[in-house]
């Protein structure tokens, strides 16, 4: 009976819904401008935070108050200034006030005078309230916050929310409009036991945030307060229940039996160059156990870069494809793609079987071509971008699927690869040192193998930092390891998110390179064709070009076994678990490796020991342990930029307790209620919908 729902959760969250633009007093300029700060809905507004909280304080006289102190006074308009020109320009316009001791300038620049001379009559008594100042001995108040008869008083004193701003939206009217947002918010359901509301003292969803919009003090916005912890729970609670629902959905369902007579493997393993370690023998068991096995495999390869999960990966499709079924693998990027394919083709053609390379970029021919031969079975294993997704894409018998790095695609892309064949068994890899404590809200408690050694044969990659000053001995140096045969990425870094800029200053230093370095250096970025790219790559891999100038673009799977440097510029502008992907570009062949990196100085503390980390460690979970410490109130940088989930309220370091709680209670109640319909549980499908896991809802319905 799913459907004898008490509460239909999409009528409660309708006003919430609501574009900004249904509330009275926001037209479609004011949108725009809301647009702009991220608010498209009163949800949204609703979820714009203040940063701080002013105090303003009615001063009894202006004698009282104090320099810089934002305050009320009520006052008389004695006389106003005449509007005079100086060298050109209009002077500052000034109108004199005065309590029954002191006067006070009230200064405008570019004033309105109309508006003035209404709002400031001489000889009235007004209530003006703005920043008190003390210039030349003289008291003044700088463009008034407000200005108004003698009844606005009480509405210009005590705390009010500072908001974040965009260009075109005052502090006073963001205030207005979200005021009238949190007048349009409906009371919901409680999603929460009384038990937690009552452990940790917390109000009700609605209450939360009213709270958090009219704070009386500084500490009341603060991660640690009740107010913001309930939010945070609420958001990493529907976190938790969505990754154990998606995951329950899976797993529950029957999957194939994949077993094969190992002979495809064998041939493989006999002529790899290398011994597999013990970690990937490991790893390789459990993967192929729960193949075996006749429910569904849901498993994630977890292993640093150049700990070799892709052989690893390969092996168990070969498992996959002696069982008689095809495979896919799907990669986050084209030139992933691209390097899978190039390191499983060797091996394809040892093991005689078809491989296929699908990505966009192909011509419809060469795609037609590869669909044909899925569709009929010819291929094996194919290895693609987004591009397997699409809905051309058939298969004859689809058993298993490899996703890399799985946080780079959504829910509902993975799950219509996995729709392309019946109960499909799936394997993540990822190589993105997430630290523990977000393992858990990226991949729930997804059951993992591990490769934690490195192959053998690596010799430590040694780091080490430098300032950009001293720029003419790298050169120096760079001169004798290209000598010695070296080959060198030199990376330059993003540069405030502007891919112009950002191509502009590698473009430069790729110019300063040739013209030490003649017909040695090769130039990678985003916007080359991707043959051009491939040809420069190309050029490197055999040798003609020694140094390698690349923008990020190389950050992800590039694999040239003989480099040995990696410079990289402004380094402090990267994000740890960046620099961790750069430098994993080096040390993978048997030669001493080294990694340069650049800061412009000054660098503050938090940056210093960041690169420091970067020195002390090559462990990739280490750093992003300490990552994830070092980091100051703002994002965790490698991590957003990894694609990572990121949160409104929940914040990885202060509500840690909460994740492990939410995680507790979400199998809690799922194991009570697993589709979500007993009171709480319908509750908790508004909580979902509130947090848009839209995908998971599909799974509720379905149930
Ligand atoms: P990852 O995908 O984990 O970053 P790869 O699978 O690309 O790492 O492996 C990096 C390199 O190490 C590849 O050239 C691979 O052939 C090689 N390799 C893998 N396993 C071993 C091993 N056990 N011993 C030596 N080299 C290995
Ligand atoms: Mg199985």
């Amino acid at each position: 009976m799913p459907n004898s729902l008490i509460y239909p959760e999409v009528d409660f969250l309708k006003p919430l819904f609501a574009s900004v633009e249904t509330m009275s007093g926001v037209g479609p300029t004011t949108a725009r401008l809301l647009q702009n700060l991220g608010c498209t809905t009163i949800q949204d507004l609703l979820w714009h935070l203040p940063q701080e909280v002013q105090i303003r304080r009615f001063s009894p006289a202006i004698k009282f108050s104090c320099p810089n102190e934002l305050i009320t006074l009520q006052v008389r308009v004695i006389s106003h200034s005449v509007l005079r020109k100086q060298k050109g320009r209009l002077t500052p316009y000034r109108v004199i006030c005065s309590d029954s001791e002191d006067s006070i300038e009230l200064v405008f620049f570019n004033p309105n005078l109309r508006y003035l001379k209404n709002a400031l009559v001489v000889g009235s008594e007004v209530i003006i309230s703005g920043r008190f100042e003390v210039y030349k001995g003289r008291f003044q108040m700088t463009h008034p916050d407000h200005i108004g008869p003698l009844t606005t008083r009480d509405f210009w004193e005590g705390a009010e929310p500072v908001y974040s701003l965009t260009q075109g939206i005052h502090q006073k009217s963001l205030q207005k409009i979200i005021k009238s947002a949190l007048g349009e918010c409906p009371q919901l359901p409680e999603w929460l036991s009384s038990n937690i509301l009552k452990k940790y003292h917390w109000p009700s969803w609605r209450e939360a945030l009213q709270k958090l919009h009219s704070p009386s003090q500084e500490g009341d916005l603060s991660l640690e307060h009740p107010y913001r912890r309930r939010l945070a729970y609420d958001e990493i609670l529907s976190n938790q229940l969505s990754l154990i629902l998606t995951r329950c959905q899976a797993e529950t369902s029957q999957g194939h039996t994949l077993i094969g007579d190992g002979q495809l493997q064998q041939n493989v393993l006999k002529t790899l160059p290398f011994s597999l370690t013990q970690d990937q023998v490991q790893a390789l068991e459990e993967i192929q156990r729960d193949m075996a096995s006749s429910s569904r495999m849901v498993r994630l390869l977890q292993g640093d870069v150049g700990s070799g999960k892709t052989i690893v990966a390969f092996l168990c499709m070969l498992r996959a494809v002696e069982a008689g079924y095809q495979v896919a693998l799907l990669a986050p990027t084209e030139i992933l793609a691209r390097q899978h394919y190039k390191t499983m083709e060797d091996w394809a053609r040892i093991a005689k079987i078809k491989l296929g390379l699908l990505i966009s970029k192909d011509t419809a021919k060469q795609r037609q071509k590869i669909y044909h031969s899925l569709a009929e079975g010819d291929i094996n294993i194919v290895v693609g971008t987004h591009a397997l997704i699409q809905p051309e894409v058939q298969f004859k018998n689809l058993g298993f699927i490899v996703i890399d790095e799985q946080h780079r695609f959504g829910v509902e892309q993975r799950l219509n690869l996995a729709e392309k064949g019946t109960n499909i068994d799936i394997l993540s890899m990822t190589a993105t040192p997430i630290p523990r404590t977000l393992m858990l809200t990226v991949f729930g408690d997804l059951t993992s193998s591990y490769l934690r050694q490195k192959p053998s044969n690596r010799k430590d990659i040694i780091t080490t930092i430098l300032p950009l000053t001293r720029l003419n001995e790298i050169m120096m140096s760079l001169k004798r390891a290209l000598q010695k045969g070296d080959k060198v990425y030199w990376v330059c870094p993003l540069i405030e998110e502007s891919e112009s800029l950002d191509l502009a200053a590698a473009e430069e230093r790729f110019a300063i390179l040739q013209t030490l370095f003649p017909e040695q250096v090769g130039l990678i970025h985003g916007r080359l064709k991707s043959h051009e790219r491939e040809a420069t790559m190309q050029a490197f891999i055999e040798g003609s070009i020694k140094v390698l100038v690349a923008t990020t673009v190389i950050e992800v799977g590039v694999h040239v076994e003989d480099a040995s440097v990696i410079i990289i510029e402004h380094a402090e502008r990267f994000g740890l678990a960046q620099l961790h992907q750069l430098r994993g570009r080096i040390g993978r062949g048997s030669q001493e490796s080294y990694c340069l990196l650049l800061y412009s100085d000054p660098l503050n503390p938090t940056a210093r020991a960041r690169l420091n980390v970067m020195r002390s460690t090559t462990d990739g979970f280490k750093i992003a342990e300490e990552d994830l410490r070092l980091r100051g109130g703002g994002e965790v940088f490698g991590i957003k930029q990894s694609g990572m989930p990121s949160f409104k309220f929940f914040d990885p370091i202060a509500h840690q307790d909460l994740l492990l709680q939410a995680h507790d209670n979400a199998q809690a109640i799922l194991s009570k209620d697993p589709h979500l319909l007993g009171p709480q549980g319908q509750a908790l499908r508004i909580l979902l919908r509130l947090f848009e896991r839209e995908q998971t809802f599909k799974y509720i319905k379905a149930a």
